[in-house]
């Protein structure tokens, strides 16, 4: 008999089983239409509802002010490292931007935005992605156009737990991996975006929220489909969106709405990592989390098996034996950066993941 599956992924991730079955229901007929999302026009008077339905929820879960465009565009988080840049690293002269580089994805962001301006990365250079640098190290350049971050490193599960202060230069952030895991102050940011297939749909789709006075310094170069302004004057339908990606969100943000909202999500958050994080701190060092406390991620926390830098043979066998328990995706990627934290095993805890929907069966297998 086989056990359920308990999917750890980090994303595309699991999805709550209500939305699944609701996207079943109106898979071949939507609300009476006789045909399918993904058949439908993106002009049609159906779609255009699921678009408001859509954008209304997000505005409404992060109370963003009226002064803030929300963007669907395709192209995902990656496209966005291109997009930002491309939007927005004109706004000043001098062309150049600054990065917080704790980890692959803002990694990747400040790799891309370097060839279109100039790029300071603000903090002495990390030699592990284990923590994030004292604030009181950075030091931002004057007539920068934005400072960049990842809020939450997805492969090295390092979060920010505040909000980076700036002194008045535009902040944007990388939200793809705790988008809606907890409240945010939308005011703060000149721009948030993330990638929907982790917490909040499945792939197609990324969010952008942009603050209009930052819409319309686009670098000549930049295609039209990441052109911000371009996309803001069509509601996101210069070109046909992922029209389907974008109903999946709708279900997942009415999911969210149902469950507690941001809030409500936070206080689930706070309970599926700490009670991974338990394990992990009462295992007398049988696993071990090489991230900084104050920094570690509740929405994907690595671990390694055995000992402190992981023994191999003992980590396939926690994954053979996690996968004969139906627990899947508990791989995690390999640290490339040092090579003394090659091959470990992250346990990805993702906001709407069965650890949320069944903690005592989760913990109860990881116990075994
Ligand atoms: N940013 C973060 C924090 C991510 O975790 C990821 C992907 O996994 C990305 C960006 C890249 O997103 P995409 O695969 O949608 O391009």
């Amino acid at each position: 008999d086989k056990k359920q599956t308990i999917h750890f992924g980090a994303g595309p991730a699991k999805l709550p089983q209500s939305v699944l079955f609701q996207a079943q229901k109106e898979l071949l007929d939507y609300n009476g239409s006789g045909i399918s999302v993904l058949e439908m026009s993106h002009r049609s008077s159906d779609f255009t509802k699921i678009m408001n339905t859509t954008e209304n929820l997000l505005r409404e879960l992060l109370s963003i002010p009226d002064n803030y465009k929300v963007l669907f565009l395709q192209g995902g988080g990656t496209g966005q490292f291109s997009a930002v840049p491309l939007n927005l690293i004109g706004i000043k002269e001098d062309r150049c931007a600054d990065y917080l580089v704790t980890g692959t994805w803002s990694s990747n962001a400040a790799k891309e935005a370097e060839k279109y301006g100039k790029v300071n990365v603000v903090h002495p250079k990390l030699d592990t992605y284990t923590k994030i640098p004292d604030p009181s190290s950075w030091s931002l350049t004057p007539g920068s156009s934005y400072v960049y971050y990842c809020c939450n490193e997805t492969v090295h599960g390092v979060e920010y737990n505040f909000t980076p202060e700036t002194h008045g230069a535009v902040l944007v952030s990388d939200m793809s991996s705790n988008f809606l895991s907890r409240p945010v102050d939308v005011s703060k940011f000149g721009l948030i975006f993330a990638g929907a297939q982790k917490n909040v749909g499945c792939a197609g789709v990324a969010v952008v929220i942009v603050r209009e006075d930052l819409i319309g310094h686009a670098l000549t170069e930049c295609p039209i489909v990441l052109n911000y302004q371009v996309q803001a004057q069509n509601n996101s339908l210069y070109n046909t969106p992922a029209c389907f990606s974008i109903y999946i969100m709708s279900l997942v943000l009415e999911w969210i709405k149902n469950n507690g909202g941001v809030d409500g999500m936070e206080t689930l958050n706070k309970k599926k990592s700490s009670m991974i994080y338990d394990i992990i701190n009462s295992s007398n060092h049988f696993y071990t989390c090489p991230v900084d406390v104050a920094c570690r991620s509740r929405m994907n926390v690595p671990f390694r098996v055995g000992k402190k830098q992981g023994d191999e043979t003992l980590e396939k066998d926690f994954l053979d034996g996690a996968s004969k328990l139906g627990m899947i995706s508990l791989k995690g990627h390999r640290y490339t950066h040092t090579h003394t934290q090659s091959g470990f095993v992250a346990c990805y805890v993702t906001i709407s993941g069965d650890v949320l929907e069944n903690p005592s069966a989760v913990r109860n297998r990881i116990c075994n």
